[in-house]
């Protein structure tokens, strides 16, 4: 299992050496392994380790943004119908 930790990287500002994929988040001042992109709204790295996390996020984000949606139209059918 230890096959997929291949030390190749080395990381200048944690002086330490990471894996392949790693990239150095000058948002976190850390390593972030299979960095994918800095997340303002989670306030945290998007990697392989969160990025099920994240796409959980998302997706219970935009249902909620649905359902919101959703509970404004009927209320505004409602308005409309006692007017
Ligand atoms: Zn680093
Ligand atoms: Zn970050």
């Amino acid at each position: 299992m230890y096959e997929n930790y291949k030390l190749e990287s080395y990381c200048d500002i944690c002086e330490a050496y990471v894996k392949e994929n790693t990239k150095h988040c000058k948002h976190c001042n850390r390593c972030c392994q299979d960095f994918d992109h800095h997340c303002k709204w989670v306030n945290n790295c998007i990697g392989d380790l969160n990025y099920k996390i994240f796409m959980m996020m998302v997706t219970s984000t935009m249902l909620q943004f649905i359902y919101t949606l959703d509970c404004l139209y009927q209320n505004y059918n409602i308005i409309q119908y006692i007017e």
